[in-house]
This record gives C-alpha cells, structure tokens and sequence, in this order.
C-alpha cells in the first residue's frame, strides 16, 4: 500500500490533462517513501514521456567554456572566493573545435556553459564563437548566468535557440541563504522575463536536497516552472563540494536543517567560524531522527538521488510536454543515475564534451564523474547504457522543445523547425 491516498486516481488525473495537481498534491507525491508508491510515480512519468517524445533521447553535449566566475554562491566549486582551483577559459578557436566534434558525433545539439561574467568584451567574445558555429546548423543552449537583456538579445541574433538559467530555488527567503548579499532572486527571475523576450526557449530549474529546502518548496518549484511557463527543465540533487562554505557545513557540520535557521546578516560570520559539531560526533541519522524536520535534506546518496528523481517524475506529471534533462549530478550519485533519470520522465542527456584537460577545473561538486573520459568514450558508454533501458539516441535532431513549438506556433516568432532529419516524433499533444 502506498502512503499516499488514492495514487493510482492521483497518477491518472494528472496524466490526463497537465497542471492537473494541487501543491500539497505535488508536495505529497514528493514526500512519497514507499518503494512500490515511487516505482508507480516513475512509470507513470516514463509513460508521459513516451507519449510526448518518443523512446528517444536527445543528447546536448556540452562545453564547460570557462569557470571564472564574478558570483560566490556558497554551494557552487568555481565561486569566485574558490582558490583550490586553477581558473580557465578556452579560447573561440577550442570552442569552435568541439563544437565541430559535436556536429561529427550527430548530436545535433551544444550547450555551452560557464562561470558568469559580465563585459563588453566577452559578451562579442560569445557573439563571435556563435557567428562562428552558426554553419554547423546545431542547435545551441547558453548557460552563462545573468547578463542584461542587451547581451541575451545580441546572443539571441548570433544564433543561440536556447537560454538555461536555474533559479535555483524558487523560495527567495532560501535563496537568500545560499547566497551573498548583492545575489539577487528577483534579478534572476527578471533575466527569464528577458530571455521570454527575447525569443529564446527558455529553461530553468533548481537544486534539490538543498539544506532547510522542504517539499512544500520542490512543489513551489515545480508550479514556478508552470507560471513562467518555461519550455526546458535542468534540475538536479545538490551535492556538497568540500571547498565551497555550504559544503563545510553539510559534510563537516551535518548541521543542514539549521542553515536555513541563520538571519541573513549573519551567515558570513557562520561561514568563517570553525565546524560547530565535530562530525565524529554526530551522526547523520541521528541528526535526521532528532533534529531535522522529516522535510529536509536528505542525508544519504541513496536519499539524494530518489528526490532528484522524484523532482523529474512529478515535473514530468504536471507539466508534460517541455524538455526535462536528467543532469550529470545524478550521474555522480550512482553509475546508472542518469539512464534512471530517463525512466523517470527526463528525456535530455547533456554528456560532456569538454577536453578532460579541464574537467577537473570545473567541479560544481564534488565526485563530478567522467573526469578522466573522453568525449568518444562518453558517447560509446551513454549509447550502450540507454539501449540496456530501451531507449535510442536521437541522433541528427536538435530536439527543441514541443512546448516552445505548441506555445509559438501561429505567433510572429516562428519556432525552428523540430528536427533536421525527415523522421517525425510522436506529437503526444496532439493525440
Ligand atoms: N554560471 C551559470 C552556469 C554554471 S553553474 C549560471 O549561473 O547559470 C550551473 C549549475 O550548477 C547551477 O545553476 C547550479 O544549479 C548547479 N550547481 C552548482 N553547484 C552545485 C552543487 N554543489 N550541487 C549540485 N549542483 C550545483
């Protein structure tokens, strides 16, 4: 018996139309511990996502550009105040070169990401890599952070398709815990305001297991993704990374439930002060017995990467047809994580395919896999691990977003066309 009343009406009604759920229905389903509960949340998900886009998965790969960084997001690797790490930035010409390998392995498809910086000079920087590539015909996402709508405009008429940017939480109060002062949430909603605009597809997401996060914020999460109505969803468990304050306190302090607890001014003082509790003396399970509210992060691999499943499954549920990746986080939690994640719902890998040379330099976390893997090796691995699950790669089709296609369709800004290839995917909305 599952813990939720009535899951198997619940599962069918939000099958049947999306944004069909309530936020405590979301936040329930969220909450959902019982094996056979989540296992019948996954399938009902994995269904979704067969109908809309087909067995196939579309594979983005992507340049981690650079990792100088002008933010200090308290959980973030490359945050400007990290000096563990020797900064890098790969020059239009490397860009161009692994945009080209890109196009050779038929991803059809490139995301390139980076630390954020805001000038004059690397916003042409990035306009002349794009002008660059545009006659490879790839469909290309940015991921560079918050820049001004100028900037987001000029990339847009060098030839970005797609813009990612996380909201990270959709909670500005946590936000403002996860942050120094001068990191603003509103801004960065404005940037997707800007992005809207601008005509890109739009995609955000947040992190999930975050210190003080409960599940009520997931579901906030969730109909955040509904009211931007955004067309692509990049989420994943937030994993600890040693050299990052966050990190200290999770892995160190195992204090996680009590950062949220800290007023903002507050917290530079917290972050330089010494561990509050040594780890040998406090276990996690006892922390998550006692102390911490069953709502909060969980405290175990195992734990992270559930939720970050169950995220992508009661995303998939309620909102349907947008494109759902099922990040390289979950990758790092268990060898099979992101196929998992497919199975869950997603139905976008972005495997990297960035020279390993600079891998290590760009950590967002802790335990980031495929360091050491070249971009042919990460090909050979994902296809055979999808074909173990049934799925095939979408290979040749830039697999924009049904959702941007439905929202845009008959508007003034025609949407790309769908693929390059001639195959057509099924069109579940249509059904
Ligand atoms: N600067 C760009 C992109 C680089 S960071 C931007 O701001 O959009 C990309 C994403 O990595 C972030 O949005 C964040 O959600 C994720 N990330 C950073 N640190 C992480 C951690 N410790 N665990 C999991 N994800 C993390």
């Amino acid at each position: 018996m599952s813990d939720v009343d009535g899951l198997d009406d619940l599962l069918a009604r939000a099958a049947e139309r999306p944004r069909a759920l309530a936020r405590p229905e979301l936040a329930a389903l969220l909450a959902m511990d019982d094996e056979a509960g989540i296992q019948s949340l996954f399938d009902a998900a994995y269904a979704l996502k067969v109908k809309y886009c087909g067995k196939r998965v579309a594979m983005r790969g992507i340049v981690e550009a650079g990792n100088v960084c002008a933010k200090d997001c308290y959980y973030c690797g490359i945050r400007k105040s990290n000096e563990n790490l020797q900064r890098y930035q790969l020059s239009a010409d490397e860009i161009v070169r692994l945009a080209e390998l890109d196009a050779k392995q038929d991803y059809a498809s490139l995301v390139i990401q980076s630390g954020e910086i805001e000038s004059e000079a690397h916003t042409r920087f990035i306009e002349d890599v794009l002008r660059r590539i545009a006659p490879l015909d790839l469909g290309v996402t940015l991921s560079l952070g918050e820049q001004t709508e100028e900037t987001y405009r000029r990339w847009k008429e060098a030839g970005a398709a797609r813009y990612l940017l996380r909201i990270e939480t959709s909670n500005p109060k946590l936000y403002a815990t996860l942050h120094p002062a001068g990191h603003s949430w509103e801004r960065r909603v404005e940037c997707l305001r800007a992005l809207r605009r601008c005509g890109y597809q739009v995609g955000t997401g947040v992190m999930c297991g975050l210190p003080g996060q409960t599940y009520d914020d997931l579901a906030r999460d969730i109909e955040f993704f509904a009211e931007m109505d955004v067309d692509m969803i990049g989420m994943g468990p937030y994993i600890p990374h040693p050299d990052t304050p966050l990190g200290v306190l999770s892995a160190k302090c195992l204090v996680p439930s009590a950062w949220c607890l800290v007023p903002s001014a507050e917290q530079e003082k917290v972050l330089s002060a010494k561990c509050l509790v040594p780890s040998a003396e406090l276990k996690h399970e006892d922390l998550s017995e006692s102390n911490a509210p069953s709502t909060t992060a969980p405290s175990t691999k195992h734990q992270a990467l559930t939720l970050g499943l169950k995220m992508i499954a009661v995303t998939r549920l309620h909102l349907h047809d947008v494109n759902i990746a099922a990040a390289t986080a979950l990758q790092a939690l268990a060898p099979d994580g992101r196929e998992r994640g497919i199975h869950a719902g997603a139905n976008v890998i972005m495997p990297n395919i960035t020279d390993t040379k600079y891998r290590r330099s760009y950590q967002l976390y802790a335990g980031k896999p495929c360091l050491d893997e070249n971009a042919g090796l990460c090909k050979g691995c994902l296809e055979r691990r999808l074909a173990a699950i049934g799925e095939t790669v979408d290979y040749g089709h830039r697999g924009d977003s049904l959702h941007f296609s439905k929202r845009t369709r008959g508007s003034a800004s025609l949407p790309e066309p769908r693929m390059r290839g001639s195959a057509s995917l099924p069109e579940g909305g249509a059904e």
